[in-house]
């Protein structure tokens, strides 16, 4: 999802901008002053890391600016590092429980998660591609010569999780940050019980 329709989902907009720690208002799906306030900040803290790091391609910054700032600092920095290598791009940022869900029903199956068991949906999971000659390549993903070598090396030394170490199935495309459960991500961003940054220091 980019971030103009991340906007337009207002409950899915106050859930990201509560558990980034701006909106202080209920979780209504009503856009007030609170959210607008919130919203404000949002924009500032990536404008930040923009003027940080720098601008990258329309299609990352659109998924990047749909991030937890917590996220996006450190996804940012690697997709700075990763588009001084190559044409790489960000394809995926946040995807709300509703995109999740429509993806769930799709068949033939695309993914075994309802909105609330993906790391995508909380806003803290990115997934990259690479692009040669503006098309999107996929393989080798493993092995000696596998394409996603500098996705492994950058995300182990930024201290994201790669997806290409997960047990359950091999997603080298993908990175994450921290190892929280979902049910604890789903339970703190649906109430607004807790932020990001507290369940990261918990
Ligand atoms: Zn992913």
């Amino acid at each position: 999802m980019i971030y103009a329709a991340l906007q337009s989902d207002t409950l899915s907009w106050q859930r990201s901008l509560k558990f980034a720690g701006f909106y202080r208002g209920r979780l209504d799906g009503i856009t007030g002053p609170l959210t607008r306030e919130a919203a404000a900040q949002w924009r500032e803290s990536h404008q930040q890391l923009q003027t940080r790091y720098g601008r990258l391609d329309k299609r990352t910054e659109d998924n990047l600016l749909t991030l937890q700032p917590l996220a996006a600092l450190k996804v940012r920095q690697m997709m700075t590092a990763l588009r001084g290598l190559a044409d790489w791009k960000l394809i995926c940022g946040i995807r709300t429980y509703e995109e999740q869900d429509r993806l769930y029903g799709k068949r033939p199956r695309v993914t075994r998660a309802k909105g609330g068991q993906s790391m995508h949906n909380f806003g803290i999971a990115g997934d990259v591609c690479l692009f040669v000659d503006g098309k999107d390549v996929w393989t080798p993903s493993e092995g000696a010569n596998s394409i996603y070598k500098p996705v492994a090396a950058l995300a182990h030394k930024l201290g994201l999780v790669w997806g290409g170490d997960f047990k359950s199935i091999y997603d080298p495309g993908h990175v994450q940050l921290g190892e929280l459960s979902t049910a604890t991500l789903h339970h703190a961003y649906t109430t607004g019980s807790a932020t990001l940054a507290q369940l990261l220091q918990s």
